[in-house]
């Protein structure tokens, strides 16, 4: 049994161990004070997974392709932030480069890191350290942001050239509706309770349901 206040009318409560799958609701005010997902392990690694095959192709396939007056251009996400660099927009490349490329590739390997060592709980302390690197890196990943600035651009110069989305832009839209995927299939609770404390003990009940970090 865990004490716990409600978020969201501070009531102190015991949270009884949750099954797999359950939910806790505030005797008070019927707020969902714990959830306890199924499967808190496999099934966000295997979404991360996937994510990391997409974020490999989105960025090393082309984005899309423009064909006017017989030329003929194709760029990646790294090739365009390259060309802004080139072209004296060194802010904007750098910015584009870290929310498009940095942010996203750490998020999805730190969070693979966390996942694959607690399988095996108890997990190492350096878990907790990616977990809070994966949580900073989050927010800054953009990819709908650049999707939507892409889609805005095409239709601008859609009547201009001929444009012909790549494969990278595939892998990105799916990549848009990943990244919610993994953030819903995982609790961060969960994971804290598989972590060995700094004095060396093992957690005292692997895979026991948390509500710290909600
Ligand atoms: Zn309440």
């Amino acid at each position: 049994m865990e004490t716990i206040a409600c978020p969201d009318c501070d009531l102190l409560q015991q949270l009884p161990e949750l099954p797999p799958g359950g939910k806790a609701r505030c005797p008070r005010c019927a707020y969902t004070v714990a959830t306890r997902i199924a499967d808190p392990v496999d099934h966000p690694l295997a979404l991360t997974i996937t994510a990391l095959i997409l974020l490999i192709i989105a960025n090393t396939a082309p984005l899309m392709s423009l064909s006017a007056v017989g030329r003929h251009a194709s760029t990646t996400i790294v090739g365009g932030a390259y060309e802004m660099w080139l072209k004296g927009e060194e802010v904007t490349a750098l910015i584009v480069a870290f929310c498009a490329v940095i942010a996203p590739s750490g998020y999805i390997l730190f969070m693979l890191a966390v996942l694959l060592a607690v399988r095996r709980p108890p997990a190492p302390q350096w878990v907790g350290e990616l977990l809070r690197l994966a949580d900073f890196m989050r927010p800054w990943s953009m990819h709908e942001v650049m999707m939507l600035g892409i889609l805005v651009a095409l239709i601008k110069i859609a009547e201009l050239a001929t444009v012909n989305p790549g494969i990278g832009m595939y892998a990105v839209g799916l990549l848009v509706m990943l990244f919610p995927a993994i953030m819903v299939s995982f609790d961060p609770g969960e994971i804290w309770q598989r972590v060995e404390w700094a004095d060396g003990e093992a957690p005292a009940r692997a895979g026991a349901t948390g509500a710290e970090g909600a």
